[in-house]
């Protein structure tokens, strides 16, 4: 399930550094998502990184886009292919993510 971007964002700005995905931009009118680079933070943190910044809390799941975390770490994977810690923790299954908190 990709996070998205409520209509509520007041374009801070905050959320775009704090993706390691790089998946945040400045939109025409708000800040947006591209699904296809977020993976809910899954690899990287337990917790969605835009979320737990946004003074707005506007960063929320997306109910129409709904993935689960093993397709998320393949994203991640793919989007991070020279990430040997990462690969390490996947191989481990010691990976951070949303799904395990
Ligand atoms: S949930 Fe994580 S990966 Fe997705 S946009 Fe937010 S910071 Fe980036
Ligand atoms: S942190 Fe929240 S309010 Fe600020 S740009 Fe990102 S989504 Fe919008």
């Amino acid at each position: 399930m990709a996070t998205t971007i409520t209509t509520d964002c007041i374009n801070c700005g905050a959320c775009e550094p704090e993706c390691p995905n790089e998946a945040i931009s400045e939109g025409d009118s708000i800040y947006v998502i591209d699904p296809e680079l977020c993976t809910e933070c899954v690899g990287f943190y337990d917790h969605e990184a835009c979320q737990a910044v946004c003074p707005v809390e506007c960063c929320v799941p997306d109910p129409s886009n709904p993935e689960a975390e093993a397709d998320l770490l393949e994203r991640a994977l793919r989007l991070h292919p020279d990430d040997g810690e990462l690969k390490k923790r996947a191989e481990a299954n010691t990976i951070a993510s949303r799904f395990r908190k």
